[in-house]
């Protein structure tokens, strides 16, 4: 026995409890119509027959007791593809369950019926054909609770076997071979009947363990693609993003405004060597929050230890919009106000960026370059600020 099998349908939440009612309904619907309308038409056909054959005067009492067989499943058909209408067209999540049932019923009621009709038929001739194709028919193709189908099929073959031995004694006609056929026809129907059941819950209990393990995978891929991503430390992205970012930007070869901004914390050491490396830690984190909030625009990403890249494609070419921004940047740690290892001085942040149009890969990594240049400059002009990149004037 596999695993899946060892689940039962008792053990599913109750959503998917009803969704695999909706799917079976659904499986069972078109078979419980297709029996329901040719059983009705049939019986419509047998009803004229008799009546023509009669005469309308229905004298005899095998033509009133058929009459009767005929009348009973054709009501029977005609309610249940009432209630089957009716209930198709309910909104209410119950409605597949109530449908099963009447299909069940539907069936249940086909099969006693037709064990009558061919017991009565056994009068006259020793044909269980009726019988054989109900019993088969709904054995194969409607799906029947095991708490329904054993006991209608143990009730059929109780039927024709007491009718198939009261023949038998009272008649004085040997039904041996219909009562062995019966019976086999019987253990048939059932077999088939409880194979379906079996085949619906296990189709619909593998799907879901399916399912389940694919969502597992999507998750996992979902997580193994952001940790591919992102920093582990401070959340944002990391320099394979970088790579990523570049290369998206550039697939359709057109020109681009990029402006880059390379950050670096001031004496960042320091801070660790007075602090400590776990409160160097959620300095950085703090400090890659801060960065984070500018411009939602932007892509952030953890360039090296305590460097930080931030990448803007600006629609305005304006450099007084680009300044403006490098500054804020400076700013934006300053009101954090992180205390630094400097007794009343919070921790500051340099900026060096560089802002021009570039077409391809090669481009953008000298941009980041000059960006890193206009860093050092930003360091030697005393840190807390914002140096644009300028380049040196060509040497005379
Ligand atoms: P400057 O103002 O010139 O940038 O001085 P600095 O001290 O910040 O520069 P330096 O490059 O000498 O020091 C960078 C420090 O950043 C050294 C390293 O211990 C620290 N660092 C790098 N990555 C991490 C990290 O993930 N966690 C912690 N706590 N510290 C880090
Ligand atoms: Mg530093
Ligand atoms: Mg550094």
């Amino acid at each position: 026995m596999t695993e899946t099998e060892k689940v039962r349908l008792n053990d599913l939440t109750d959503e998917q409890r009803l969704l695999f009612y909706k799917e079976t309904e659904r499986k069972t619907r078109r078979f419980f119509w297709a029996a329901a309308v040719f059983v009705l038409l049939y019986q419509i056909y047998n009803i004229c027959y008799t009546l023509y054959y009669t005469q309308f005067r229905l004298e005899s009492r095998a033509s009133r007791i058929y009459m009767c067989l005929y009348f009973t499943i054709s009501l029977a058909c005609i309610i249940c593809m009432a209630f089957g209408a009716v209930w198709r067209k309910s909104k209410s999540c119950s409605s597949h369950i109530r449908l099963l049932r009447l299909y069940a019923a539907f069936g249940g009621i086909l099969l006693l019926w037709s064990a009558c009709l061919t017991l009565y038929d056994q009068r006259v001739s020793d044909n269980l054909s009726i019988y054989v194709t109900t019993a088969v028919y709904i054995g194969m193709l409607l799906y029947i609770h095991p708490r329904l189908s054993v006991p209608c099929y143990v009730l059929c073959q109780i039927i024709l076997s007491s009718g198939f031995l009261w023949f038998h004694l009272a008649k004085d006609r040997d039904s041996y071979g219909n009562l062995v056929n019966s019976f086999g026809i019987t253990m048939i129907g059932l077999f088939l009947s409880l194979l379906r059941f079996r085949t619906l819950r296990l189709e619909f209990l593998n799907r879901i363990a399916l399912d389940q393990k694919n969502r597992e995978i999507l998750l996992q891929a979902e997580k193994l693609n952001y940790m591919a991503n992102h920093d582990a430390l401070t959340g944002v992205f990391n320099r394979n993003h970088l790579n990523e970012w570049s290369g998206r930007l550039f697939q359709t070869g057109r020109e681009q405004t990029v402006a880059a901004f390379m950050i670096d914390i001031d004496f960042f050491k320091q801070y660790n060597d007075t602090f400590g490396h776990v409160a160097g830690d959620k300095c950085l984190k703090t400090v890659a929050k801060a960065l984070d909030s500018p411009n939602p625009d932007g892509t952030l990403v953890r360039f090296g230890g305590e460097e930080f890249l931030f990448l803007l494609t600006p629609p305005s070419q304006e450099s007084s919009d680009t300044d403006g921004f490098a500054k804020r940047l400076c700013q934006c740690i300053e009101e954090r106000a992180i205390p630094s290892s400097v007794p009343g001085k919070s921790v500051t942040v340099s900026v060096g960026y560089s802002q021009k149009k570039i077409q391809n890969e090669n481009e953008f990594w000298s941009l980041i370059n000059e960006a890193d240049e206009a860093l050092y400059r930003a360091k030697a002009a005393g840190r807390n600020c914002a140096v644009r990149f300028q380049a040196d004037p060509p040497a005379d």
